[in-house]
């Protein structure tokens, strides 16, 4: 079994297929741990009140290793799926050939560009409000976007602020109706239409915001908005290039997998985590999605050697 990517769902394939006997090999990528490892305190790890997302992942790793599982520090090139037994290219010139393949790729978090952003990335910006919402209890917090991510955090934020701004660079929203109105009842938020954010203002020592600067698209007039925290929601993209062109996708480029299960349109070709999931992504979640990708990837191995 070979499985591609670092986060919790590749690290749990890696548990369940190597008890499994399925002799995993994970190949960690280019950020080994995934998302994980640039996010701060972890709260809803179950079983752990509180973890630092790197040290969550060093034991995800070490668990993978004691389980029996090899982990490679390379990172896939080229992953031909036309062929059986299914074989990657590694950037180390190895060739990796298996039965199964577990794609853990995950994905990224798309953002504005701004330095400012940069600078307070974990220090008031973020972009997972379930992650880091419990943070910002009776502030103002500020989210970015207008799709379903931007609304549901803002929604859901409310549960901690004391007002959300949401700010969206049009004038309508992307998001389904539903949500909409939802967003609209709720007297917690506010909605800044037409408007882009120019920079985010803090302090230094600490690190924190304090507030940011939107611009009017249509007058060009600014304006300084004080808000603590600042969520930018304005959509991930699945880490899918080594399979965009076989497997099927939707939702903007995340694998289409079957009814709770993690198969993929190739047979023996399972997704789990944030590569398929555009709906929950969260560690848990992809932890779950990697534990039914190896089940099902022995049930696959069992059934091509009868
Ligand atoms: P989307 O691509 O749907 O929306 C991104 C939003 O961010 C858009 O409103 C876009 O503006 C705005 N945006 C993009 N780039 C910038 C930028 N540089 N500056 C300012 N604003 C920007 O992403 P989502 O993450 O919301 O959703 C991704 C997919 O996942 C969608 O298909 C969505 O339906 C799905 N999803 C489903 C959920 C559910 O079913 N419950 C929950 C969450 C997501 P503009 O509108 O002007 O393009």
């Amino acid at each position: 079994m070979l499985i591609i990517g670092s986060g919790p769902a590749g690290y749990t394939a890696a548990v369940y297929g190597a008890r499994a006997m399925l002799d995993p090999i994970l190949i960690q990528g280019i950020q080994p741990g995934g998302q994980l490892t640039i996010t701060t305190e972890v709260e809803n790890w179950p079983g752990i009140k509180e973890i630092q997302g790197p040290d969550l992942m060093k034991n995800l790793e070490d668990h993978a290793k004691a389980a029996g599982a090899k982990i490679e520090h390379d990172v896939i090139r080229k992953l031909d799926l036309d062929k059986f037994p299914f074989v990657a290219y590694g950037e180390s010139d190895t060739q990796y050939e298996a039965k199964s393949v577990v794609l853990a790729t995950g994905a990224q978090a798309k953002w504005l560009g701004l330095d400012s952003e940069n600078k307070y990335k974990g220090f008031g910006v973020s972009a997972c409000a379930t992650c880091d919402g419990f943070f910002f209890r009776g502030q103002i917090i500020a989210v970015i976007g207008g799709g379903n991510t931007a609304v549901e955090e803002a929604l859901f934020l409310t549960n901690f602020a004391t007002k959300v701004i949401l700010i969206h660079r049009r004038e309508s929203l992307r998001a389904e109706k539903i949500l909409q109105d939802r967003l609209f009842k709720n007297p917690k938020i506010e909605v800044k239409w037409n408007s882009k954010v120019r920079d985010i203002i803090g302090t230094e020592n600490p690190l924190g915001v304090e507030g940011i600067v939107i611009e009017d698209v249509n007058t060009q007039k600014l304006e300084n908005l004080s808000c603590k925290g600042v969520f930018v929601a304005i959509g991930h993209s699945p880490s899918n290039e080594l399979v965009k062109d076989q497997l099927e996708t939707h939702q903007g480029g995340y694998i289409v997998t079957q009814n709770n299960s993690t198969q993929t349109s190739i047979p023996g070709v399972f997704a789990a985590g944030d590569i398929t999931d555009f709906k929950y992504r969260q560690a848990v979640t992809a932890a779950g999605m990697g534990c039914m990708a190896a089940l099902e990837a022995e049930r696959f191995i069992a059934e091509i050697a009868k």
